[in-house]
């Protein structure tokens, strides 16, 4: 008997594969932005990009594009973000599609946070558009630099917006996660001050910066704390050679929770157990908090929520509810007045070597897009 050969390629994974081959780390998202502008002029829409590029000391901006609606005004508007930069990848990246999944040669990440959404976003805009589908109005946002602390979606003017109901595709989980909450985050810096002195020659006159820093970080409380909170610390440097009583030792750290009292306590005990190991070995302390994102919750009967719920049923999806430990473009529409829901899109193991997703994931996601615009629009 003959095999059928499916087809290997589509519009789709063509797009998601040549995007996810160009590198595009947070500040330097040029040629991908370009690619995704091309796109949509070449589906005669209208786009500009803002100036956040050097407002940020990167090389591309937000970039915004209005389809208009089809419905003369009835229904809910929508707008759909997608970030543009990736983690840095380590290595040159290859996409790869293998028994219909697509990941990376070797050696680094793939990509598909983001490009996953900005790839099912503009596929399922030219889809619109061909079908002459009728819409409540669509919007969409292409971000810079999202996983440096949200930093695009926070230099985009958002009253541009026609739409204050929004979706974005950024939670590595299988397609029918729904997002319901997003945790608040604090940014915590360290810089323990010592003594330089000889180590071998008169130790007893230095202050080791070092040893301070690592008393202050083994007496935290790191890890996940609750089912709501957790806490790490990410980076350490200090020291200048081998035989020299470090002056200095430097590390950041952060918190985050879903309840914000308790990150403003873990916050405070966190300084306090750093002055103490501080004071123990003669050291000073300067320390700095600073708010990350600002967290969300939204309710199961939040109306962009419930929209979210019946567009994945229709797409074939049962929905599921989930808090999410990380911040996404969502946070700041959010923060902002805006309802923004981040959608699971099945994209897996982002930001390790090993990230991957289905190309019939990638798929669904189209059509899970379109039966939001349709559910917004009312039918
Ligand atoms: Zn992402």
């Amino acid at each position: 008997m003959e095999s059928v050969q499916q087809p290997l390629t589509s519009p789709l994974l063509d797009l998601f594969l040549e995007m996810c081959a160009i590198a595009s780390p947070s500040g330097s998202e040029r040629a991908v932005a370009d690619r995704v502008e091309a796109y949509l002029s070449g589906l005669g829409l209208e786009w500009d990009e803002d100036d956040a590029a050097v407002r940020l000391d990167g090389d591309t901006g937000n970039i915004y594009c209005r389809v208009p609606a089809t419905n003369g005004g009835r229904g809910t508007p929508i707008f759909l973000c997608a970030h543009t930069d990736t983690v840095p990848p380590e290595a040159p990246i290859e996409p790869v599609v293998e028994d219909g999944v697509v990941r990376n040669v070797a050696g680094t990440i793939l990509g598909s946070d983001n490009k996953a959404a900005v790839a099912v976003m503009l596929e399922a805009t030219r889809r619109i558009l061909e079908e002459d589908r009728p819409h409540a109005g669509l919007e969409l946002v292409f971000t810079p630099q999202e996983e440096v602390s949200l930093r695009g979606a926070a230099e985009f003017d958002n009253t541009r917006l026609v739409a204050h109901t929004g979706f974005v595709y950024d939670q590595g989980a299988p397609i029918g996660e729904i997002v319901l909450g997003s945790p608040h985050g604090r940014l915590l810096d360290f810089r323990f001050h010592g003594r330089a002195a000889h180590a071998g020659m008169n130790p007893e006159d230095g202050r080791s910066a070092i040893a301070a820093a690592a008393r202050a970080i083994a007496d935290f409380r790191v890890g996940r704390i609750d089912d709501e909170t957790s806490a790490s610390v990410g980076v350490i440097s200090g020291g200048t050679a081998r035989n020299v009583v470090p002056e200095w030792c430097e590390f950041v750290g952060e918190v985050r929770s879903h309840d914000e009292s308790k990150a403003n306590d873990l916050v405070r005990e966190m300084l306090e157990t750093a002055a103490f190991a501080a004071s123990l070995s003669e050291c000073e302390l300067e320390s700095e908090v600073r708010p990350s994102f600002p967290g969300y919750r939204f309710r199961e009967s939040d109306e962009p929520v419930r929209l979210a719920a019946t567009a994945l049923r229709s797409a074939g999806f049962e929905p599921s509810y989930a808090l999410s430990g990380g911040g996404a473009d969502a946070n700041v529409f959010n923060a902002r007045g805006l309802e923004c829901v981040n959608l699971a899109n099945g994209m897996m193991d982002i930001h390790t070597p090993d990230e991957h997703i289905a190309v019939a994931d990638l798929e669904a996601m189209v059509e899970v897009t379109l039966a939001l615009v349709d559910a917004a629009r009312g039918s």
